[in-house]
C-alpha cells in the first residue's frame, strides 16, 4: 500500500515514511491510496479470532513493508492484559436489543485514545529503523486532556522517543490534570501553559515550524514528531475495533449475515468516525454513519449543509474532548470523497483564509448519502445520562451520552431502527461530577472524592487506573508562560 498527501497524489510515500513524517510537506495529510476491500470470506476467519490477531490482520491490509511476526508482537504488548482490564480489549455490551455499545475505555487512561496510542510507538519506532532514521524521536503533545495522558502511557520508557506534553493550566479536569502530573516513565516530561488550549496548542505548532530549533535539535540527535490524529499511525489502529465488533455481533448472533449496522460516533477531530468510514469502504456491512457533535456542532451543520464554517463562538462543555472547531481528519474524507487534490487543496486554501468553504453538490451529496449529523446541548447531555442508567442500569459518560442522543434523534426523525453501534469513548469515571450531577447528586469539590461518590451511589468500581491515583507520587510541577515553552523542551532534552 502507497500513501499521498491530500493536496498532491503525484508523490507516493511508504506506510514507514507516512507514519514517520506523520504531515505532507504540503500541509496535506498523507492518506492511504486506495482503501482495500477485505475479501469476501475475511469475517468467517476474523469471527473466531482474538482482538490482538484481528488486529494483525486488518493493519497488515496496509502496511506492507510490516511482517505478520512483527505486527503479532505489536499488537500483543499493545493489547494484553497488563494494559487491558478485558481479554475482549474493545467489548461490545448490548444496551438493548438493538443498540450495542461498543467500550474503547478499557485501556490505562481510561479514554478510547488508549485503542490507538498504545500501537502509536510500536509502529513509529518501526518506521524509524525501516526509513533508516538513527535519530532519537522527540514527541510534542500539546492536550486539552485525554490524548496527553494517553500519549505519556503509550510512550513511556520507549527507547528511542522522549515524549513532552503541554496541557493549558486551567483547562483539564482535576483527574485529568493528576493522571498526567505523576505520569511515570524515564522518558516524559508535563508542563502547563499559562492560558488556554489554543495558547498551548499555538505554542507546540510554533516549535515545530521552528526551523532555529529544529537545526539545534538534530544536532544534538533529536527529531520532533507528532502524536495527534493527523497521524496516520493513530487512524489505523482504530479500525480494528469496528472490524471487530462486526465480527462479534455476528458471532453471537446479534447480527444476521448480510443484515447492516449503523454505527454512531461521538465526535470532535473526526479521527475516530473517519476510522468507521474507512472500515464502510472496506465492504463491512456498515449502513448510516452518525455523527454526533456536542454545542460545538460546525460538523453538524456541515453534513446537513455542505457548509464548513467555524466562525461561531466556542463552547466550554461536559464533553471536553469534543470541544473543537476545526476537525483536521475532515480533510482525509474530502479527499475521499472528491479523489481530487486540487478541490481539497482549494477548500483546505478557504478554511486557511476565511474560516470557511462550501463543498460542491456533488460532494455534499455523497456525503449526505454516508453520514447523518445530530447534537446536543449539556442539559440533554445530562438527561441522557440518566436515562439509560434508569432505564438499562448502565452508566455512560458524558462524550457517550451525546451520541445516544444522536442515536434517539437519528430513529426518532427517521423511523429506521437498524441494529447500531454507539462508540462508547471513556469511561463515566472519568468524568465523575457531571456524571453525578446527571444521576442527580451534588458533586463533591474534589475529583478524587467524585470517584468514591459515584462508585456509592452506583455500586460500580473505578477503572484501577483511576482508583489508584490517591496513592501516586506528583512528579512533575513545571508551569510556563506560553512564549516560553521551549524551556521546558530545553530541560527535557538535557
Ligand atoms: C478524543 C475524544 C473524542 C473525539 O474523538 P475524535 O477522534 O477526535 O473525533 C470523543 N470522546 C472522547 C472521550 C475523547 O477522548
Amino acid at each position: 500500500m502507497r500513501y499521498i498527501s491530500t493536496r498532491d497524489n503525484t508523490i507516493q510515500y511508504s506506510a514507514s515514511q507516512a507514519i514517520t513524517q506523520g504531515l505532507a510537506k504540503d500541509g496535506g495529510l498523507l492518506t492511504p491510496f486506495y482503501i482495500p476491500k477485505l475479501p469476501g470470506n475475511a469475517l468467517e476467519d476474523l469471527k473466531a479470532m482474538a482482538y490482538q490477531q484481528r488486529a494483525v490482520y486488518i493493519m497488515k491490509m496496509f502496511l506492507e513493508e510490516f511482517s505478520v511476526k512483527e505486527l503479532t508482537d505489536f499488537a500483543n504488548a499493545a493489547y494484553g492484559p497488563d494494559k487491558f482490564d478485558t481479554p475482549a480489549v474493545a467489548p461490545v455490551r448490548t444496551v438493548d436489543g438493538s443498540t450495542h455499545c461498543l467500550e474503547l475505555w478499557h485501556g490505562p487512561t481510561s479514554a478510547f485514545k488508549d485503542m490507538a496510542l498504545q500501537m502509536l510507538p510500536h509502529l513509529l519506532t518501526a518506521s524509524l529503523t525501516k526509513t533508516e532514521e538513527d535519530k532519537t524521536v522527540c514527541i510534542l503533545v500539546a492536550t486539552s486532556g485525554d490524548t496527553g495522558k494517553g500519549a505519556l502511557e503509550g510512550f513511556k520508557d520507549v527507547p528511542r522517543t522522549k515524549i513532552l506534553v503541554f496541557y493549558p493550566k486551567d483547562g483539564v479536569s482535576q483527574i485529568q490534570e493528576l493522571q498526567m502530573l505523576t505520569q511515570e516513565g524515564g522518558n516524559v516530561g508535563v508542563c502547563a501553559v499559562v492560558g488556554n488550549f489554543d495558547d498551548a496548542q499555538t505554542g507546540v505548532k510554533e516549535l515545530f515550524s521552528n526551523e532555529e530549533v529544529r537545526q539545534a535539535l538534530a544536532k544534538k540527535g533529536y527529531l520532533f514528531s507528532s502524536a495527534n490524529s493527523i497521524n496516520w499511525g493513530r487512524v489505523l489502529p482504530q479500525l480494528v475495533y469496528y472490524v471487530s465488533a462486526c465480527c462479534d455481533l455476528l458471532r453471537d448472533e446479534k447480527l444476521a449475515p448480510g443484515q447492516t449496522v449503523n454505527v454512531c460516533v461521538p465526535t470532535g477531530n473526526f479521527g475516530n468516525i473517519l476510522a468507521a468510514y474507512y472500515v464502510r469502504e472496506m465492504g463491512l456491512p456498515i449502513g448510516q454513519l452518525i455523527c454526533a457533535s456536542n454545542s460545538n456542532n460546525v460538523l453538524t451543520d456541515f453534513i446537513r449543509e455542505g457548509v464548513y464554517d467555524r466562525n461561531r463562538p466556542f463552547h466550554n462543555t461536559m464533553s471536553p474532548s469534543m470541544d473543537i472547531l476545526i476537525s483536521s481528519n475532515l480533510e482525509r474524507l474530502l479527499y475521499s470523497l472528491t479523489q481530487d487534490p486540487a478541490e481539497v487543496k482549494g477548500y483546505m486554501a478557504q478554511l486557511a483564509a476565511s474560516g470557511r468553504y462550501q463543498v460542491s453538490d456533488r460532494i455534499k451529496d455523497r456525503l449526505q448519502k454516508r453520514f447523518k449529523g445530530y447534537f446536543c446541548d449539556d442539559r440533554e447531555t445530562q438527561r441522557v445520562i440518566r436515562s439509560v442508567y434508569d432505564r438499562f442500569g448502565y452508566l455512560i459518560d458524558t462524550h457517550t451520552a451525546v451520541a445516544f442522543s444522536a442515536l434517539e434523534q437519528y430513529r426518532q426523525e427517521t423511523g429506521d431502527n437498524t441494529p447500531a453501534i454507539v462508540a462508547s469513548t471513556a469511561s463515566p469515571f472519568k468524568f465523575s461530577g457531571s456524571v453525578l450531577e446527571a444521576l442527580g447528586e451534588t458533586a463533591p469539590a474534589s475529583g478524587l472524592d467524585a470517584l468514591d461518590q459515584l462508585t456509592a451511589k452506583t455500586g460500580l468500581p473505578a477503572p484501577a487506573p483511576l482508583a489508584g491515583l490517591r496513592s501516586k507520587t506528583v512528579r512533575f510541577s513545571q508551569v510556563v508562560e506560553k512564549d516560553h515553552m521551549l524551556d521546558a523542551v530545553r530541560s527535557l532534552l538535557e
